[in-house]
């Protein structure tokens, strides 16, 4: 299934439950996009010649506020899976509560084939060219797959510099290096915040967070940081994959160790603390707790009937598609969804948003605690909705989210 029509089931799923509460148009209105932009690039390369690219910004809903939501760079990137992770952000953003709108872009090129030089040319271009859709009022992006911190301080230098300024009057990006205005501990928040919502749904379960096992898919970014909180807290990691392979140790994974050998090679496979593994195996391998953490669509209606974990919790951007949620309701598998799970990011975001335009500094220890306090407050908030009104997880945190959208509507008095 298709990121869009993914997003758009979750929506559709969720309008009966706010039938009567709020007129057809809000529905209408939050089922399509605000605006959707296809910009055309040429950066010129090291190569000496001019290339082509095609890049997209697109916001779903400013209603609570700009819209927010980071910059995917991968070659198969399309406009529909933008829109579809625009409209998720909206959502999201309105599901943790910060002052946010849903956007996302993205940039139809591979990172993995471009120099460090190039990428730094293809982001100053992506800068000059969307720089009258990005400003604190109106599109806020951050990193997302494919783009990181240092293309972040990139394009806060292009945008700064482009208005003669040393440096930007607010906020324009988030997820910048903490020289540059970034927020201590925004890079780890997602992760982290992945962490807070395992141990939560453990306990709910009657789970004890120490000794229990879990396997992570995709250490990058979101699953490595995961990883190495469950395994702080007392948990113990027995499989991780990556886009190359997947290693397994039902004794617990030393992740210290493991952290040297991706740092050496690459990659996890081949480590000599684990066992390699299939990544698709290493999905149905006995644990407690699976958290996709690498891309979408990877516990499908294949698969789903066969995963042994008893919490699913997920880092990546829809990974579990509407067949699979089917299966695992039907199997009493707890699933904390996306737009709840990994939510962290765009918290501290939301802090590092206001750092910048308050001109105030935050310390890591701040930004840790508040992340905690929100992840814990929403799970209790989601989880009591789900059983007020008999709902999986993922159609409360649906219902809350989009009912606090079109609250947002009504209030601005955008319908007669
Ligand atoms: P990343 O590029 O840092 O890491 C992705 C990891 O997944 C890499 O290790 C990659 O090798 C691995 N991977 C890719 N395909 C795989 C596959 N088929 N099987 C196993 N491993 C695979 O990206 P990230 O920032 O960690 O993002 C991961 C997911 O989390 C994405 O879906 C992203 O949209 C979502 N997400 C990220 C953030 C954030 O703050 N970074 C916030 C919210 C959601």
């Amino acid at each position: 299934m298709s990121m869009l029509a993914h997003a758009l089931v979750n929506f559709d799923r969720t309008v009966p439950l706010l039938k009567g509460e709020f007129d057809e148009a809000v529905f209408t209105r939050l089922r399509c996009w605000k605006e959707k932009i296809e910009l055309r690039l040429s950066p010129l390369f090291s190569d000496g010649r001019v290339h082509v690219v095609t890049a997209y910004v697109v916001q779903h809903c400013n209603t609570l506020g700009p819209a927010k939501g980071g910059i995917r760079m991968a070659p198969n990137v399309t406009l529909d899976d933008v829109s579809a992770l625009a409209m998720e952000m909206s959502w999201k953003c309105a599901l943790i509560g910060v002052p946010f709108g849903g956007g996302k872009s993205g940039i139809v090129a591979d990172p993995t084939k471009l120099s460090a030089q190039d990428k730094e040319i293809l982001i100053r271009s992506f800068a000059r060219n969307a720089h009258r859709h990005i400003h604190p009022l109106v599109y806020v992006p951050a990193p997302d797959m494919g783009t990181n911190e240092k293309d972040m301080g990139h394009m806060k230098d292009a945008i700064s510099y482009s208005q003669g300024l040393a440096t930007t009057q607010g906020c324009y990006i988030t997820g910048k290096p903490v020289i540059l205005g970034g927020l201590p501990g925004r890079r780890e928040a997602t992760g982290r915040g992945v962490a807070v919502a395992t141990c939560e749904a453990l306990k709910l379960l009657g789970k004890k967070v120490k000794g229990a096992t879990a396997i992570v898919q995709g250490y990058g970014n979101v699953g490595g940081v995961a990883a190495r909180e469950l395994a702080r807290l007392g948990m113990k990691i027995v499989g991780v994959s990556d886009m190359y392979g997947a290693t397994i140790n039902a004794k617990g994974l030393n992740l210290v160790k493991l952290d040297g050998h991706v740092q050496k090679t690459g990659s996890v496979k081949g480590f000599d603390g684990g066992k390699d593994i299939d990544g698709s195996a290493l999905l149905e391998a006995p644990c407690d707790v699976l958290v996709p953490a690498a891309t979408a669509n990877q516990i499908t209606g294949k698969n789903a009937a066969r995963i042994q974990a008893k919490i699913i919790a997920e880092g990546a951007n829809g990974p579990t598609t509407p067949e699979a949620d089917e299966i695992l309701a039907r199997r009493n598998v707890f699933v904390i969804p996306d737009i709840l799970c990994n939510a962290g990011g765009v918290y501290a975001s939301y802090l590092e948003y206001t750092q910048e335009t308050q001109q105030e500094q935050m310390t890591e220890e701040e930004v840790r605690s508040r992340l905690e306090n929100r992840m814990k407050e929403k799970f209790q908030l989601v989880m009591k909705t789900a059983t007020d009104g008999k709902l999986r997880p993922r159609d409360a945190s649906m219902y809350l989210a989009v009912r606090n959208v079109c609250m947002a509507m009504v209030a601005r008095g955008f319908l007669p």
